[in-house]
């Protein structure tokens, strides 16, 4: 209806009266709110309330919390125009909501105690969640700690992702042997996302170009793509943490559309037609595994594309609905890169602002490049994406010609810039001469974006100088360094109340929790026997509770005595869980022989192995091999206990990391790009071994030498170590590693399809990842930890030291560091007063 601006203001005022005024904080409203849920939402009443309806009321009557939260959010971002991040990621594993959320709004003390009162516990509640497992490991639990802390921070900003119908697949571990099962994470619902079926875009594949003549003259290309699909946008509230702000995870979900059945109806085949749908359907249906076995894959590539292509028409519509030339589009969009996988959005911004809205080449390139950046997690040449182009040609056709283009441009630059060795422009062409021909996806994205970024600084500089040195000669200032980092909130505040209160009784606040470098207060009291008792005490409680988990899952009493030593994390050749498993059998072998006096220890691993990657699945099997026979034989007692966890996920990790007292990061020198688990294990109080790999580097610059437990050779050190191994006979004489090897060889802790080829990896010419050339090192470091647990109070001084220097290792350092230096990007709060209509 036309309103004349009189009834436009009463039809605002008529609207803000209806609307309940912000949803009370107190127990007895929540319990009204919740019982409400459970009978209109739920459609269930108070005969029927168990724990699975009270989570789903409960968690219904959060989200419509967020709702509020996001709504003023989001319109207090458009009035004020600001400038927004997009953190574009195929991965997003954000673990359980309701406490993270309860947590992030202050509201969790009320709530339960509002739903003891119903009859249920709160923990309880909350374990009824299915967790999303929209993730492999680290680079999707990192864009989900990053969330946290642009919302905490107030800084404008949303995640843009898949909906994956099938996450991570469920481990389950049967005779030893990890066996895969789908994850249909979706059979209860999600009380936590919205559909947002009035925001759906058409991604188009296929077909061919076409080129025409504009009005100006000007030579202009078509693209009459051959298939829609049909993105439908779910949107996640996400909280910060202290503040009303509420962010957005946008994910996209793939559905049939509507557009090409006509035709196909004229043609008739109306079989065809369904055959079709559902391929549209299972777009978005699973999550691919990050081994290089499913490289390649012709979805994947469709997954990106959809995904990226639904993001920008979305990020544009947004843009455009103030009216605005399009290259103004910089100033007010930036879009981060999580890894290549969203790389082709480089190119679809280009076919974008050239093919749909008319701009020439160098204005529109200029723009693309002040758009994106890109974040590389890898060095290790088998993880760095490439697609033929052939299957580029038949499912994006614009989008290669716009590649060549691109390409083109860009060496003739290079070749400008001079300095050629000869090969220099076929390192740096985003084309590869192979057959058949592919395209680099990390070369486009360096090509495309205004800044490049490693995750630590070993890595940083291994991204400069091996992966891209022609790029960073020519352009040095694209490569800079942002060492990943956790939120506090999740890692710290959630998986451990009982160090949490230490924290805040000793720093005499609670600021900790946004200013993590608050907690470096402790460390003038590391020798304080109040301290090292509330220390050890809450380490103790975080152990008993595992301990109760290992007793009730896997059947296997632990002591909790003991020293906890775990390496929980994918399992995969090069963070080297055999290096830990063989020193476990050999620790086994040193108690046969009849030595009592180490150190009683629990070895926890955990992690999945991709399902078509059988060397680490063998891994699996040989740790469960060696616990059956370690945990069966009454010579050990105490002394060894051998545990794998099954189906390793952010729940479980919550779990495990507050009970470490020893975690292990102990990546081949050079391959492990950061990670983020250890930064969570000394949050929590644990030290580590490790190699001088990754953050390990940073964290022990931070905590000092003493507090950490570093072995191996150093990342510069490889090469020539491989090269000994390979072509001058260097093999390992340590007995222990023989002897573990000999009875590996045996099969004494598993069959011959599995040791034959654990063995033969281990040979000289074989170990490629230097287990072997490592291990004496690596049993060295193990003794000095044991020396150093030996002493119980320098024992507790060391992780209180250490656990007090981790306030860099907060995800909050990183995303400022990110909005300072790559996005440009300033905080925009909202607070409710500011709320623009005010009540009349
Ligand atoms: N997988 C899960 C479920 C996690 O929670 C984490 C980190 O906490 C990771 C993988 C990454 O572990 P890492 O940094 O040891 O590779």
């Amino acid at each position: 209806v036309e309103l004349s601006p009189e009834e436009e203001e009463r039809r605002r005022q008529l609207l803000w009266s209806l609307m309940s005024s912000y949803l009370a904080r107190d127990v007895s409203s929540i319990q009204k709110y919740v019982v409400n849920h459970l009978e209109y939402s739920l459609a269930r009443t108070r005969h029927n309330f168990d724990r699975s309806g009270a989570y789903q009321a409960t968690a219904l009557s959060v989200r419509d919390r967020l709702i509020e939260a996001w709504n003023d959010t989001q319109q207090y971002f458009t009035e004020k125009d600001c400038r927004r991040v997009y953190y574009l990621s195929l991965e997003f594993l954000m673990g359980r909501y309701l406490d993270n959320a309860l947590i992030n709004l202050g509201l969790r003390e009320q709530y339960k105690e509002a739903l003891i009162e119903l009859g249920f516990d709160l923990d309880e509640v909350e374990s009824e969640e299915r967790e999303p497992g929209l993730g492999n490991g680290g680079l999707g639990r990192l864009a989900a700690c990053f969330l946290d802390s642009i919302a905490t921070l107030n800084y404008p900003g949303w995640g843009y992702g898949i909906r994956y119908r099938y996450g991570m697949f469920e481990q389950r571990i049967k005779n030893g042997y990890q066996i895969e099962l789908p994850d249909f994470w979706l059979t209860r619902g999600n009380p936590f996302e919205i559909e947002r079926l009035d925001v759906s875009y058409p991604v188009y594949f296929g077909g061919s170009v076409s080129q025409y003549t504009d009005n100006q003259g000007r030579l202009r290309f078509k693209w009459n793509p051959a298939e829609v699909v049909l993105a439908v946008a779910f949107d996640s509230p996400i909280p910060g943490y202290d503040t009303y702000n509420c962010i957005n995870l946008r994910l996209w979900d793939s559905k049939p559309a509507r557009e090409f059945d006509l035709s196909s109806f004229n043609v008739g085949d109306y079989y065809k037609i369904l055959e079709m749908r559902q391929t549209s359907e299972t777009l978005s249906a699973v999550l691919y595994p990050n081994d290089s076995t499913e490289a390649g894959k012709e979805l994947r590539l469709k997954q990106q594309y959809f995904f990226v292509s639904a993001t920008l028409q979305d990020i544009l519509r947004r843009f455009l609905k103030k009216d605005r030339p399009l290259t103004q589009l910089a100033e007010k969009v930036c879009v981060q890169l999580n890894d290549t996988h969203p790389t082709i959005g480089i190119v679809e911004l280009m076919r974008l602002l050239l093919d749909e809205n008319g701009l020439g080449w160098t204005e529109a390139w200029k723009t693309v490049k002040a758009v994106f950046s890109y974040t590389n997690h890898t060095v290790l040449p088998e993880a760095l994406e490439k697609w033929p182009v052939p299957l580029m040609e038949r499912l994006l056709p614009r989008h290669m010609q716009l590649i060549y283009e691109i390409n083109f441009r860009h060496l003739q630059e290079y070749a400008r810039l001079g300095n050629n060795d000869g090969h220099m422009l076929e390192r740096v062409s985003i084309i590869e001469e192979s057959f058949p021909k592919m395209v680099r996806m990390a070369q486009l994205a360096v090509v495309g974006s205004h800044t490049v970024n490693g995750v630590a600084e070993i890595h940083s500089q291994l991204v400069r100088t091996r992966l891209f040195p022609d790029f960073n000669r020519f352009e040095p200032k694209k490569f800079i360094n942002v060492t990943n980092g956790v939120t506090p909130r999740r890692w710290i505040l959630e998986a451990n109340p009982a160090l949490s209160a230490v924290f805040s009784r000793w720093t005499e606040s609670d600021d900790w929790i946004l200013d993590l470098n608050q907690i470096r207060q402790l460390e003038q009291y590391a020798e304080n026997p109040d301290l090292q008792r509330e220390f050890f005490e809450a380490k103790k409680e975080n152990k008993r509770r595992l301990a109760e988990y290992i007793r009730e899952k896997n059947g296997i009493h632990v002591d909790t005595n003991a020293l906890f030593d775990i390496q929980v994390k994918r399992i995969h050749e090069y963070k080297r869980q055999l290096l830990n498993i063989i020193g476990v059998i050999a620790r086994y072998n040193l108690i046969k022989s009849g030595r009592r006096d180490l150190v009683p220890r629990v070895f926890i691993f955990g992690g999945k192995a991709a399902a078509g990657y059988a060397q680490a699945k063998r891994i699996i099997r040989l740790i469960n091999g060696v616990a059956d026979v370690v945990n069966n034989d009454p010579d050990v007692g105490d002394l060894l206990k051998v545990v794998f966890l099954e189906n390793y996920s952010v729940s479980l990790a919550e779990l495990i990391i507050p009970a470490s007292d020893i975690s292990e990061h102990i990546s081949t020198a050079g391959m492990e790009a950061s990670g983020t688990s250890n930064m969570k294990f000394v949050m929590n109080g644990g030290l580590i071994i490790g190699t001088m790999d990754g953050a390990n580097i940073e964290i022990r610059d931070e905590v000092c030498p003493d507090n950490i437990f570093i072995f191996g050779l150093l990342a510069d050190e490889i090469d020539k170590a491989r090269s000994e191994l390979k072509y001058r006979g260097w093999s390992c004489s340590d007995q222990r590693f023989q002897n573990a090897l000999a009875q590996i060889g045996r099969g004494m802790y598993c069959g011959p399809d599995t040791y034959q080829e654990i063995a033969r990896a281990l040979e000289p010419p074989n170990d490629y990842y230097l287990v072997s050339r490592d291990f004496a090192s690596y049993m060295d470091a193990q003794d000095r930890v044991d020396a150093a647990y030996k002493d119980k109070r320098s024992w507790l001084a060391k992780c209180i030291v250490a656990t007090s220097r981790m306030g860099k290792f907060s995800s909050d350092r990183s995303i400022h560091e990110y909005a300072e230096r790559i996005w440009h990007i300033e905080p925009c709060a909202f607070t409710p007063s500011s709320i623009t209509y005010k009540e009349p």
